[in-house]
């Protein structure tokens, strides 16, 4: 058994062999479609609130913001780190929703991990193998990105450090890549999410917002991704997306996300 192990690939299908189940309380990744909604960034307490309460009201479970933001620019908002955080507690408090949050180095992985019910990787740090080797050994659930110009084998790689490490809770993500043609931020991989599935037994969600830039292409790139059977979405909203801290063109409203959520329930 051990030597079997030592020479598996732990995230391919060939080990092990049934898709991988992660459970969170009562939701069960893998099964139960994941559907993570929220701010791009923490902002002030009583808008992440405001928003937040709108997101469960919609019957969302889990609710994404970033705290630390790994900005292409250092000039742009780069999160409101721990007070952050303690924001991130007072909506699981107040909603009971779980918490997304980007973990961005090894230094802020336990104050993430007490707060968040899943630890996110973004795509810039999706090479950065002290951190993924931090997080195989905690015991959360890892939203691992894919690097904006990995393929699938190094992304699977990456998630491999993780496993190896001992944590089996990966759920991977792809968020756009990077090709020649700039209509969009990035290119969403469609092919990337049956090729996964193919390749792995661990859940694959998509970021429409990241991988387009662009708020009206959210909704039928979701539907594209559900169309190709994807474990879940993570979506940016805000009630007044125009007034974001950041990513504003890419960021819903609320009427959007309802359209998006109606339309998945009726499919089911
Ligand atoms: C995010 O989710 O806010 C984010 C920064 O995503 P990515 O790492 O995909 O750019
Ligand atoms: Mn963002």
């Amino acid at each position: 058994m051990f030597e079997e192990f030592e020479k598996c690939e732990l995230g391919f299908k060939k080990y092990p062999k049934q898709k991988t189940k992660i459970i969170i309380d009562d939701f069960i990744v893998g099964e139960d479609f994941l559907m993570i909604a929220g701010l791009c960034s923490v902002e002030d307490e009583e808008i992440t609130l405001r928003i937040a309460e709108q997101i469960a009201q919609l019957g969302i479970k889990f609710f994404r913001a970033g705290a630390f933001k790994p900005r292409s620019s250092p000039y742009s908002f780069q999160g409101l780190e721990n007070k952050g955080l303690e924001i991130l507690a007072e909506v699981k408090k107040q909603t009971g929703l779980k918490i997304v949050t980007e973990v961005i180095s090894c230094e802020v992985v336990e104050a993430v991990a007490e707060v968040a019910d899943i630890l996110q990787v973004g795509t810039r740090n999706m090479n950065n193998t002290s951190l993924l080797k931090k997080l195989g050994k905690q015991h959360k659930p890892v939203l691992l990105k894919r690097g904006m110009a990995a393929t699938l084998n190094e992304f699977l790689m990456a998630a491999e450090y993780i496993l190896s490490g001992g944590n089996e809770k990966v759920i991977l993500c792809e968020r756009g890549i990077r090709t020649f043609d700039n209509h969009c931020r990035f290119t969403l991989d469609i092919a990337a999410i049956p090729s996964l599935h193919l390749l792995t037994h661990l859940p694959v969600i998509v970021d429409p917002s990241h991988a387009s830039g662009r708020r009206e292409l959210v909704i039928p790139l979701s539907k594209a991704a559900v169309a190709v059977s994807v474990d879940g979405l993570i979506i940016e909203v805000h009630d007044c997306p125009d007034k974001a801290y950041s990513d504003r063109d890419q960021t819903i409203d609320i009427s959007m996300l309802k359209e998006l959520v109606d339309w998945k329930i009726q499919g089911e």
